[in-house]
């Protein structure tokens, strides 16, 4: 909502507001907060809210450790579980340098300014439906989360088989206190795993959202004595955890993707965005699926995309057309997973649309048969690529490709490549469970 400096300090009052809790979000995805007490209220939407920047993780150097944070007033909303001494309001910022730019290493920025340049090319909003899957883990007396699984579940199961149904149902109410769409919520193919939709808004809104989302559900689980995690792959065997993304792009005259004369109905604009999204899929890979662990979880057998490629009516390739048209129109990207920092996904994705746009960039046909059938051969024939197979080879990828530059930044790509090429070198260093498990008795 477009609330006034006015009505925040109205709201804050009316509620008792005793504590304020600024939001963003580093470069790896992880919500950092900063609490200050209700007296800080004018200085905040004064835009006169100092802190260090220099104590978070690839932020900056502590020569330029003076940051400050804008709040976005219309993110403004007063937490369902407030403490007995009064209520807990958050806002979410954007981080600016003291000389009052917005500084280049926040990923929130870094996607306003991405969706300036859409505005530039004749489009209103990039409109995101998210489908973040996680799974509920029991925890131990310490309240630690062990790997063992609170219910033997599976897709769409109810009660009795679902335990976790009263958390997710708490989830979801809590979610609609804090002004969610929520458009379904379920027990997914994993025993033990969740999926809860809502509905699509703008790009920024979406990624605010996702952020929340993953805060409320972390939150609510922990009073059933559960742990919430969002980590790509937790179980070997069963099906990993995606954030499928819906996207569309909308004009002044509506969904831009949709045109009732097209083929399949779908526009110019649609197919263009699509090549986009093929072109660039290996190199915001990296992006989109951020960590080690996601690599796990695209290997074929598991519902989640191995392949680069199409379809208008299968679910296994890595982009699918869901049937519905008119203003529902969109785009399903099958790769992402939830460990992914949503505004720098997002970004990527966009930008990589937007280069479709810009060069024309047909897509190759739909592959409308199961791709997972093919043998390697018939799979080339059809042009059809794979995703990055790790962490290294996917940043090797984002590591040449100027759009994704573009669409981070250059601060932004840079410190991520650093960072993420040290996270790999130091998990390549290691030695598992499984190495000596084959090798040690046997060599
Ligand atoms: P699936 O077909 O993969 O099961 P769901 O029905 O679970 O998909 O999720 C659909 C998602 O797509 C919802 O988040 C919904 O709000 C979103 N969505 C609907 N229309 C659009 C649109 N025009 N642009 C982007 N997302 C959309
Ligand atoms: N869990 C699957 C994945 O890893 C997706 C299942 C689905 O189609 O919803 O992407
Ligand atoms: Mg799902
Ligand atoms: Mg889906």
């Amino acid at each position: 909502p477009a609330y006034t400096k006015d009505d925040i300090r109205q709201m804050a009052k009316d509620e008792n507001v005793k504590f304020l809790r600024l939001m963003f979000t580093d470069l790896f995805g992880t919500i950092k907060n900063v609490e200050v007490p209700i007296s800080q209220l004018g200085k905040l939407l004064d835009n006169k809210l100092m802190f260090d920047g220099s104590s978070i993780d690839g932020f900056v150097r502590i020569e330029e450790s003076d940051m400050y944070l804008y709040p976005d007033l219309s993110t403004w909303m007063i937490f369902p579980w407030s403490t007995e001494r009064g209520k807990i309001a958050r806002v979410i910022c954007e981080v600016y340098t003291p000389d009052g730019k917005p500084f280049e290493g926040d990923p929130r920025n870094n996607l306003i300014r991405v969706l300036s340049d859409m505005r530039k090319a004749g489009f209103t909003d990039f409109n995101i439906g998210p489908e973040p899957e996680f799974f509920l883990f029991k925890m131990d007396e310490n309240g630690k989360p062990t790997t063992e699984l609170n219910d033997k579940g599976s897709y769409f199961d109810m009660a009795p088989m679902d335990l976790g149904e009263n958390c997710r149902r708490e989830i979801v109410l809590t979610l609609e206190e804090m002004g969610f769409d929520v458009e379904a919520a379920h027990h997914e193919v994993a025993p033990g795993q969740h999926e809860i939709d809502f509905k699509y808004a703008d790009a920024l809104t979406a990624a605010d959202n996702i952020q929340t989302f993953k805060l409320v559900v972390k939150t609510v689980a922990r009073k059933y004595g559960l742990y919430a995690t969002f980590m790509p792959k937790p179980l070997a065997g069963i099906n990993g955890s995606g954030m499928h993304l819906n996207m569309s792009l909308f004009h002044d005259k509506g969904n831009a993707f949709y045109d009732p004369k097209g083929e399949m109905e779908l526009s110019e604009d649609a197919y263009h965005f699509l090549g986009g999204l093929l072109k660039h899929a290996r190199s915001f890979t990296a992006i989109c699926n951020p960590i080690v662990n996601s690599y796990k979880r695209l290997v074929p057998g598991y519902e989640a995309p191995v392949y680069v490629a199409w379809s208008g009516s299968n679910r296994s390739p890595l982009i699918r057309v869901p049937s519905s048209r008119g203003l529902s129109t969109r785009l399903e990207l099958r790769s992402v997973d939830p460990a992914a920092n949503p505004y720098l996904a997002i970004a990527a994705v966009l930008e990589a649309g937007l280069d479709g746009l810009r060069n024309q960039l047909a897509p190759r046909e739909a592959v409308d048969r199961n791709i997972y059938r093919m043998d390697a051969e018939e799979r080339q024939e059809n042009h059809i690529t794979n995703l990055p197979d790790t962490l290294h080879n996917a940043l090797k990828d984002l590591a040449a490709d100027d759009v994704m530059r573009n669409a981070m930044g250059s601060h932004l790509y840079q410190s991520f490549i650093e960072a993420k090429n040290l996270e790999y070198n130091s998990y390549r260093t290691q030695v598992s469970q499984w190495e000596r498990d084959q090798y040690l008795e046997l060599y």
